[in-house]
């Protein structure tokens, strides 16, 4: 009995059929010269000895590679000594994903490719150690990485594994013995927020064009909307009689080619501007918003790797957006150096401004700067978390809870936490006698208060003053 599997697509990938004696079959049509040297089309048939359904597709996978890349009879000959390797199964694995729709799958691809299959692209499944995973993350760490992107590279691997274990491929998960190293290092710097002042000032200035005025508009107040979603804005998903609403395709999602679609009801302040950005595109029904200006790709979509960070620093720093004690004659007119990007010196402070350069303390402004201000409006709006989550499409609740953590409410210490304290009260004892025999608690035992505090190190030090703690002399 033969059941065919996968039917032979128009696009040559060969197809699949299972025989209960012997296992899983592939088949193909292929063009191979005869003896004579003219090509002959003809359906040829491989054995693949295996049970699993998987493997015999990844094996199909390699056969029909290999035919396309003309080393096919190497592959067929020897057979035995060229087993699927880990290579095989991970690009299998990811082939896998995107055609599920996993949105990180493409970023998964390339993790893998550029960090791991350079130690264990070459070796069987069954032979990847955890000693392996340890030197591929330990060589991230060398190249510099910081621990979120180490971090992601333990995650796709330990997905891609734990799938083969799962699927009884390997008897164990090596992945799950190996933690991120310890010495990944960490940048939890802030990136700079530009304040409603400075974002009024770009606004409102000439040197900004229309374009960036709203992609900047639409990251800080449309649902903090990031690069890929207003790369990716459509003209027929908005409102267009009177631009008070608008959907579009969220980024990031763990299923579903687009992403999510959100609908948004534009707040009335941003509808002027959205009507002029229609009015100057000549008014398209559908389309995307924002394509590229200029070039062979003029009127496009923007493509991937499109970012704004750079542009927007330039227009920042062109409108006169500046965080230093400028020095420069009022008329002095600022210019950008475009190969360097970043600001041709104004002044000598120019070189410490932090919303143009890293800092020991922050990061410079980025397009994502905008989105984070939205988040960090909403936590300090007192936004529900639900909402503010589904406003800013924040898939998991610790980031909306790290924005509701730096608002000013999460530093302020209720005046009902703070004990009653004496109005003169002096913790250095250096002030004169008179002042001691003034203050009410502490007066009673001035000498001991002194000494007290040796080896008392983190102990409140209102404690210490009030001689509530009994202490060895
Ligand atoms: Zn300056």
């Amino acid at each position: 009995m033969t059941t065919t599997v996968t039917p032979t697509a128009t696009k040559n990938k060969g197809s699949l059929f299972f025989k209960p004696a012997s296992g899983w079959w592939a088949r193909a049509w292929m063009e191979f010269p005869d003896e004579t040297g003219v090509p002959r089309r003809k359906r040829h048939v491989f054995k693949l000895d295996t049970f699993d359904r998987d493997l015999a597709r990844r094996k199909l996978t390699k056969i029909m590679r290999a035919y396309h890349e003309g080393s096919l009879e190497r592959e067929v000959r020897a057979p035995a000594t060229t087993p699927a390797t880990t290579a095989d199964y991970l690009r299998a694995w990811v082939d896998g994903r995107k055609a599920a729709g996993v949105v990180m799958a493409g970023d998964e691809s390339n993790w893998l490719e550029k960090y791991a299959l350079p130690t264990i692209g070459h070796l069987a499944l069954v032979d990847v150690r955890p000693l392996h995973v340890r030197r591929i993350l330990a060589d991230a760490v060398q190249h510099g990485l910081s621990r979120e992107s180490v971090r992601k590279i333990r995650g796709a691997l330990n997905r891609a594994f734990g799938a083969a274990w799962k699927n009884e491929e390997i008897p164990e998960n090596p992945v799950s013995r190996v933690d991120v190293p310890a010495d990944a290092p960490v940048d939890d710097r802030d990136r700079v927020i530009l304040t409603d002042a400075e974002l009024g000032a770009f606004l409102a200035s000439g040197a900004v064009p229309l374009l960036f005025k709203m992609l900047a508009l639409l990251a800080r107040v449309f649902g903090g909307m990031r690069t890929a979603e207003v790369n990716r804005m459509d003209w027929s998903l908005v409102n267009r009689d009177d631009y008070s609403k608008v959907s579009f395709f969220r980024a990031k999602a763990k299923r579903g080619r687009g992403g999510k679609l959100q609908e948004l009801i534009v707040p009335i302040e941003l509808r002027q501007h959205l009507r002029a950005w229609h009015e100057s595109q000549d008014k398209p029904e559908a389309g995307v918003v924002f394509p590229v200006t200029r070039g062979a790709t003029k009127g496009a979509a923007r493509s991937k790797g499109t970012t704004y960070a750079k542009t927007l620093r330039k227009y920042l720093f062109l409108a006169g957006v500046v965080r230093h004690d400028c020095a420069a004659a009022a008329d002095h007119e600022r210019r950008w150096d475009i190969v360097k990007g970043e600001p041709r010196a104004c002044c000598p402070r120019a070189k410490n401004d932090p919303l143009f350069f890293d800092t020991t303390a922050s990061r410079r402004v980025d397009f994502h700067s905008f989105r984070r201000a939205f988040a960090s409006a909403l936590a300090d709006a007192g936004v529900n978390e639900q909402t503010a989550m589904h406003l800013a499409s924040h898939a998991d609740s610790r980031v909306h809870a790290l924005y509701t953590m730096r608002t000013t409410k999460m530093m302020v210490i209720p005046a009902s936490a703070v004990p009653a304290l004496p109005s003169k009260w002096i913790p250095d004892g250096s002030t004169s006698g008179a002042a001691l025999a003034k203050t009410v608690m502490i007066s009673a035992r001035p000498d001991r208060f002194e000494r007290s505090t040796d080896g008392l190190e983190g102990r409140c030090s209102i404690q210490l003053s009030y001689g509530r703690v009994p202490v060895a002399r």
